[in-house]
């Protein structure tokens, strides 16, 4: 099939469906046929093309896009258009990939289940009653709605393998500094963290490697090779590889049926030749509390440049108001309730006088956390547990009640704070509802291709 066929099927999948689902904020129809018609122009004449010419992607809004409108699922960007590809945009470029476009998020990336995004919820396409997780709800659904073979979020404390594991689809964090976060619009920069969804471990290999490696435009970016993905995607042996079980990530909280098919992942991994090795890691207790000081604390600093001068929302510009004035309007209408909360939490923790009790206190179970990650990788090759304690809930049910909305981020969060990799990959249905179940998987800085290796063996 031609490419022209691929992207046009795709459109007239997000017209049929996406009216319901809402994965997409904005559709690209005429740059996808465009750009599908290049790659079929450019393979008649024999040129050469990249490496994913022609598959169509769905890209989280939080990417900055030329020409093409980037809201961060808030009214604050609202109309803003901006003048530069992000660094992961313009690899997909590179690639041939098809941008179809734009897709819903919790605004600013804060939140798991989309529905603190400013242009309304996402629905799971397994029942568009319940949350198709956060905060990448868009990219997942159009993965698991068909609307998108591929997709592109970014996790901060499991944006994208929450999303993924809700909607049955698989997920990778890359390790910190694996993809370049120039771009990418900051929520707290030294937890962000871009990385590839797709609907097959394989399929988020081939992304992951043209996305991935070295970018000077990103002070944090690593410069080093990008493990092999792919071929550990086809490999998928774990015969012999240790894997850790930690005792912390089970108890009250987690969903019987989500611990059911945990369990039968982790047999099935024994079966397979793999050496299963419980572990504790006492300080990931703390790694909840610890993040949501952390990353108010890194989002209050950075949303200061939404000033209403630099970039799209501007109120109360109409001749009566001081600058200060307008600023200030434009941040009442422009940022939503959990935005407001959380720069209001970080300049706290982060203000004179508190920052040693609150900010610094939460750096220092920071690297409590690093450091039980590097006893067990020590012990072990990789650690497995649930994706999240239960399967997708439904929409509203936690949307007034923050503290039980973070709990969705209680397995995911240790590994941004430690900055290594991990992926979640679907380990079949909960018994009792019958909603897909994800196996996460974690592994140290820059073995990025274990994840793929045991993902492909339980897949
Ligand atoms: N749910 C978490 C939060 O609200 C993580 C979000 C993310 O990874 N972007 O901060």
């Amino acid at each position: 099939v031609s490419a022209v066929e691929v992207t046009a099927a795709h459109l007239e999948r997000i017209d049929a469906v996406d009216e319901k689902v809402h994965a997409f904020l904005h559709v690209d129809r005429e740059g996808a046929m465009a750009k599908a018609r290049e790659v079929d122009e450019k393979r008649a004449r024999g040129e050469k093309l990249g490496p994913l010419a022609g598959v169509p992607l769905a890209l989280k809004d939080i990417f900055t896009t030329e020409g093409i409108p980037t809201t961060v699922g808030s009214k604050i960007l609202e109309g803003w258009i901006p003048p530069y590809d992000a660094t992961v945009t313009k690899r997909l470029k590179e690639a041939d990939v098809v941008i179809l476009g734009k897709t819903n998020m919790d605004e600013f990336a804060m939140g798991s289940s989309t529905e603190n995004s400013a242009y309304g919820p996402t629905g799971n396409p397994w029942d568009l009653t319940r949350i198709p997780g956060g905060s990448g709800g868009g990219s997942s659904a159009s993965l698991a709605s068909y609307e998108a073979p591929l997709a592109i979020g970014t996790d901060t404390g499991g944006s994208i393998r929450q999303p993924a594991a809700v909607t049955g689809t698989v997920g990778v964090k890359p390790t910190y500094g694996g993809v370049s976060r120039y771009g990418m619009v900051a929520f707290s920069s030294s937890l962000d963290q871009g990385g590839p969804c797709a609907r097959t471990v394989l399929d988020a290999a081939l992304l992951h490697s043209v996305i991935a490696g070295h970018d000077e435009k990103d002070s944090t970016s690593i410069d080093q090779p990008v493990p092999d993905v792919v071929e550990a995607a086809r490999n998928g042996n774990v015969a012999g590889l240790r894997v850790g079980v930690v005792k912390e990530f089970r108890g009250e909280g987690y969903q019987a049926g989500v611990m059911q098919r945990f369990d039968e992942s982790v047999e099935l991994l024994r079966e397979l030749g793999a050496e299963v090795v419980e572990l504790s890691c006492p300080s990931f207790t703390k790694a909840l509390a610890a993040y949501y000081l952390i990353a108010p604390s890194e989002c209050s600093s950075n949303l200061a440049r939404f000033d209403a001068m630099r970039y799209g929302l501007r109120a109360g510009d109409d001749g009566t108001h001081s600058a200060e004035e307008v600023t200030a309007l434009t941040r009442e209408a422009g940022f939503g309730d959990e935005v407001k909360r959380r720069v209001m939490l970080g300049t706290y923790a982060l203000s004179s006088g508190y920052y040693d009790a609150y900010y610094g206190s939460a750096q220092k179970v920071r690297t409590l956390i690093t450091r039980d990650f590097e006893r067990a990788f020590e012990q072990v090759d990789v650690v497995v547990s649930p994706t999240t304690p239960t399967t997708a809930f439904p929409i509203g049910e936690r949307a007034d009640d923050p503290m039980a909305m973070y709990l969705a981020d209680l397995c995911t969060i240790p590994s941004n704070l430690a900055g290594n990799a991990a992926m979640s990959v679907p380990c079949g249905l909960a018994p009792e509802d019958g909603l897909p179940v994800g196996l996460q998987i974690i592994a140290p800085a820059m073995a990025d291709d274990r994840l793929y290796r045991v993902g492909a063996a339980v897949e």
